[in-house]
């Protein structure tokens, strides 16, 4: 999202998209900052309101696109600072606190501290000639939290009786009744889990999720047993909050992950990383008996403290029947109250609304249906429905004193890219992805004569991912047979031309297909001519 005012223009948050099954090939899906790029000039900042991939991962695209200061709290600089660093991009990184507001250029941005499953979260005030603009952030109230940790909602309420022009808030549980609980709430299931396990306890949570590292740490040493990281995103991020000193382990027992296969590492509790099924993650690599260092079996128990990221279910359902092939117990969300969400209920989103008093309410976070849904939910609280504007990507809303519209699209869309992050892969090359692994794929070899056209001997068809082998030589001979066929029978002039020829055969061997296995699969014709 971006603010701008004349020629000054803020982006908030630069994060990632993980792709779904139906993108083959697709690790991860960038926005297009096209936008950006046009007005390079103008950009003042880049605001990030916490550390979660969705909010940072796409940090360093923003950066190539129109390089800017980039402002967030110390954790979430610190993450940031380390996928720089691992794409060789420089910036220069501002660090936000609570209650000390930032001057960048005619805006003047308030940092409010708020509760998150990753601490030091921030939603933002922000003054603008036209009003404050506040944006929550990903956020949940959980009031019980520590002080340093909860919500500041007296800060939220005093941006309520100083004038809120527009409030932008998270969507992503509007779904879901009642308040969110605190982070609290998931310590029994953990000191359950630790009682009962004879072995090693294996958590896997983001890697992200600090505060509930910290508290199972806690409760690791209590019950006497040592812990250590596994995975190289959750050492790279523990290691960072331990600098920052919001990760503690003073007098905690840790260990190395090579020694993990000893005898004395028999019960300790290690954090993993792969809560999502990734496939080359430490948990997955364990579900299968391949990791280097951990072996788990009998004894075990391993705890999934995560809900799945829509999309990865599968997966992780996957991951869940492989471990308890190796005769671990798992534990996970569905089966114990071993995970809490860090965004807020209705009540929490209400109580959002009633403190800071927008002018107007513009949902943000989540996917439409959860926008229309909080819209409604404005509703019911009283905000008129000329107030809420739903907006998605690529909409502009223009905001002044007096009144609030949406204006004409932009351009905005999202690059697909691969592991490595270098290249962008074209929507053409993700539905031919999508339509080999469904159709499948022939390739006929024809062999014509360059003088008169004629078909040198009988074409030779391969084909893949059709039916099975002996139904698939039948049919290939008998495509083969159709096709010489429909060749001999053509006009020279058609014949002499190799383009013409590839169309054909084309045309001939889909309609075959199409007939014979009610399949579309890809037809690539190689067209010899001697
Ligand atoms: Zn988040
Ligand atoms: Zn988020």
């Amino acid at each position: 999202m971006v603010l701008e005012w004349e020629e000054h223009l803020l982006l908030l948050d630069a994060g990632v998209l993980f792709p779904t099954a139906e993108k083959p090939g697709v690790d991860f899906i960038v926005p297009d900052f096209e936008y950006l790029a046009e007005r390079r000039g103008h950009m003042r900042g880049i605001l990030l309101t916490h550390g979660h991939e969705d909010h940072i991962g796409a940090l360093s695209y923003a950066l190539a696109a129109a390089p800017a200061p980039v402002y967030g709290s110390r954790l979430t600089l610190g993450f940031a600072r380390r996928r720089l660093q691992e794409r060789g991009v420089r910036a220069e990184l501002k660090t936000l606190r609570p209650g000390e507001p930032v001057e960048i250029g005619p805006f003047r941005v308030h940092p409010i501290r708020v509760a998150h499953s990753v601490v030091d979260s921030l939603a933002l005030a922000i003054e603008t000639p036209a009003g404050v603009v506040l944006a929550s952030g990903d956020f949940k109230i959980d009031a019980q939290a520590k002080s340093e940790e909860r919500t500041d909602v007296e800060a939220l309420s005093e941006w309520g009786n100083r004038g809120v022009l527009a409030l932008l808030s998270d969507s992503t549980n509007v779904e879901m009744p009642g308040l969110t609980d605190g982070e609290e709430s998931v310590l029994p299931a953990f000191e359950e889990v630790l009682a009962r396990t004879r072995g090693r306890v294996l958590v896997s949570c983001f890697a992200t999720s600090i505060p509930r590292i910290q508290n199972v740490a806690r409760l690791a040493a209590t019950a006497g047993r040592p812990v250590a990281f596994l995975g190289r995103r959750m050492i790279d991020n523990t290691e960072t909050a331990l600098d920052l000193g919001l990760l503690q382990l003073g007098g905690i027992s840790r260990l190395d992950p090579a020694a993990l296969g000893d005898g004395f590492a028999s019960r300790a509790l290690v954090f993993v990383s792969g809560s999502q099924g990734e496939p080359l993650s430490a948990l997955s690599m364990i579900s299968l008996g391949e990791h280097r260092d951990v072996a788990a079996g009998p004894g075990d128990t391993v705890v999934l403290s995560a809900r799945a990221i829509p999309g990865n279910e599968r997966g992780v359902s996957r991951l869940i029947s492989n471990l308890f092939r190796l005769g671990c117990d798992v534990v996970h969300p569905g089966t114990a109250r071993v995970h809490v969400s860090g965004h807020g209920n209705r009540d929490d989103l209400v109580e959002l609304l009633q403190r800071t008093r927008p002018r107007y309410l513009v949902p943000v976070h989540g996917e439409y249906r959860m926008l229309a849904q909080h819209a409604r939910l404005a509703a019911q609280a009283g905000l008129p429905a000329d107030r809420v504007l739903v907006a998605e990507d690529g909409d502009v809303l223009s905001l002044c004193a007096n009144g609030a519209r949406r204006e004409t699209r932009v351009a905005a869309g999202r690059l697909l890219l691969d592991r490595g992050g270098a290249s962008e892969i074209e929507d053409l090359v993700v539905r031919d992805r999508r339509h080999l692994s469904s159709e499948g794929i022939v390739v006929p070899i024809v062999v014509v004569d360059r003088q008169t056209g004629q078909l040198e001997s009988p074409p030779e068809i391969v084909t893949r991912g059709i039916v099975d082998s002996a139904a698939a030589a039948e049919l290939v001979e008998e495509a083969s047979r159709i096709l010489t066929g429909a060749m001999d029978g053509r006009p020279v002039e058609e014949r002499l031309d190799s383009e013409l020829t590839r169309e054909r055969v084309r045309d001939e061997l889909r309609r075959f297909y199409k007939r014979r296995t009610q399949r579309r699969p890809m037809v690539i014709p190689v067209v010899m001519e001697v």
